[in-house]
């Protein structure tokens, strides 16, 4: 299926598969119809007709719950849009790290094959920090990545395009660009959406994956991103460009006291992602924002990395004339992820936007996808009404699974940055040799509870326990 980019509000006509969703859902549905009033889909029966779904953003986090979606509600009738505000499906430069369990749900929606070809390939080694001086080892972190799961580090670009190429192929959405959410509406059984173009969409249940600065968020919760007082300055360099890497198949971070450099290649290892962090205050960033719009000399990054050892300094003269800077924002954690009685749903960073530091902000997008999909799968395959049977039960139960998860990650990457940069309390008036050893001790063991989640386990339990207050 194409994306489509006509999309015309109350007037759009429906592609293919929405009609023979349609035929298939509604007894005497009208294939030259151009809409059906939401009105008349019952809620209260799922399986008579067709719920739709609209996703609000197509990035990592929009696009794979939209495989969720589809995987879990397999046979039963379901109509999903995306709405993605860019006039393409794309993301530009970098990198992204995808830990074991964000690997192990694209392998259970069936594309992890494909996703281990577009990544780079680890040998035994997750990640060494190094002194940013001399390049002597602070610690150096193994894994197993002999499994046909595992870590899959990759260009961004590469992961959307597999996502969407995958949403194609298995007809599993109807995708929109230049469709930019302002704001929803609650009609009791549905949710109109409002669109910057001034169309407007409906749906029986909004999943907003629209990002840190998220629209629909917006409406709801009266926060705003917080700056971390670090920026990031942003690149991708061919591998074959670098002179004797001894580096070739794990992540390196030269750590000094305030900023670390940190790489790690991507595409089977053809490609280095570079992110290079600095504390900066907040009055040295005022013309910074958190995009690729945003761009510096490459000369701020000679200066600001300026006694760090050779590697690194290779690694500078190798990056574009204007590398991307970014400003490194994040979120309080938030305790509500669902309004309008469970029609509307957050999703992503739109829901727990996290400091990159744990490099799990992508994959903790990807677990929420992952549970909401298993979440309406079961609502809609459902027999026993007493079992998810309503949305709202449906993002009460998607949000107690996750929720703690993902504000233990958005809490920990805060803290593992400041480990890394040696600026937690009992680092800060130590010196660079004594911060070393405590620095190692934090971080051989710091990712383990990240990858080795049973996620569906986790979703057994708040299921048993929850029938569990049912019948009691
Ligand atoms: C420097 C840096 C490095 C990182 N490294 C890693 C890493 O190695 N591993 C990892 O797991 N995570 C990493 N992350 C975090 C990760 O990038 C995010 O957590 C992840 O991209 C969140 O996905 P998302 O889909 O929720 O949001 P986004 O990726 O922000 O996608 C949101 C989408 O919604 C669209 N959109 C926005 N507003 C609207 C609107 N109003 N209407 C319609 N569409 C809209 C946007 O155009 C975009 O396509 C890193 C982040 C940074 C800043």
């Amino acid at each position: 299926m194409q994306a489509t980019t006509d999309f015309t509000g109350s007037q759009h006509t429906k592609d293919r598969t929405c009609i023979d969703l349609f035929q298939f859902c509604i007894p005497n549905a009208h294939t030259s119809s151009t809409t059906t009033p939401l009105s008349s889909l019952s809620m209260s029966s799922p399986y008579q007709q067709p719920l739709k779904i609209a996703i609000i953003g197509g990035g990592i986090g929009g696009l794979f719950a939209t495989l969720c979606i589809r995987h879990h509600a397999q046979g039963r009738p379901v109509e999903i849009d995306v709405y993605e505000q860019a006039s393409e499906f794309k993301e530009i430069g970098a990198g992204v790290g995808l830990g074991i369990n964000a690997a192990r749900l694209v392998h259970k929606v069936g594309i992890g094959e494909e996703l281990n070809k577009i990544a780079g390939k680890r040998d035994g080694i997750w990640i060494t920090f190094r002194r940013f001086d001399n390049s002597e080892d602070i610690v150096t972190v193994p894994l197993d990545d002999k499994q046909t799961i595992r870590q899959a580090p990759v260009a961004r670009s590469d992961i959307l395009d597999l996502l969407r190429h995958t949403i194609e192929d298995r007809k599993a959405a109807t995708l929109h660009t230049k469709k930019q959410c302002k704001r929803v509406e609650d009609h009791g059984d549905s949710v109109t959406i409002h669109f910057a173009d001034s169309t407007t969409a409906t749906a029986n249940l909004v999943v907003a994956c629209d990002g840190i600065h998220s629209n629909v968020r917006n409406q709801f919760v009266q926060d705003k991103p917080i700056y971390s007082g670090q920026i990031a300055y942003r690149a991708t360099i061919p591998i074959s460009q670098i002179k004797d890497w001894n580096f070739p198949s794990y992540s390196v971070a030269w750590c000094a006291k305030h900023k670390h450099m940190l790489v790690f290649p991507i595409t089977q290892n053809k490609v280095l992602n570079v992110v290079a962090f600095v504390t900066a205050g907040e009055d040295k960033v005022q013309d910074v924002v958190e995009s690729w719009t945003s761009v510096c000399d490459r000369k701020d990054v000679e200066k600001d990395f300026e006694g760090f050892d050779a590697p690194v300094q290779q690694i500078i003269s190798l990056m574009p004339e204007k590398p991307s800077k970014w400003r490194l924002n994040d979120r309080e954690p938030l305790n509500q992820w669902s309004y309008f009685d469970g029609k509307v749903i957050l999703l992503g960073d739109a829901a727990h936007a996290m400091l990159p530091h744990l490099g799990a902000g992508a994959g903790q997008a990807m677990e929420d996808g992952w549970v909401l999909g298993r979440t309406l799968g079961e609502y809609l395959h459902s027999s026993d009404p007493e079992s998810l049977g309503s949305l709202q039960a449906c993002a009460d139960h998607y949000q107690t699974v996750r929720l703690p998860r993902a504000q233990r990650t958005q809490r920990t990457s805060r803290i593992a940055g400041n480990t890394y940069e040696m600026q937690v309390e009992d680092m800060v008036n130590k010196s660079y040799d004594e911060c070393l050893p405590l620095m190692a001790e934090r971080t051989k063991t710091r990712m383990q509870w990240v990858w080795e989640e049973d996620l569906d386990a986790a979703y057994d339990k708040v299921k048993q326990s929850a029938s569990g207050e049912v019948k009691s």
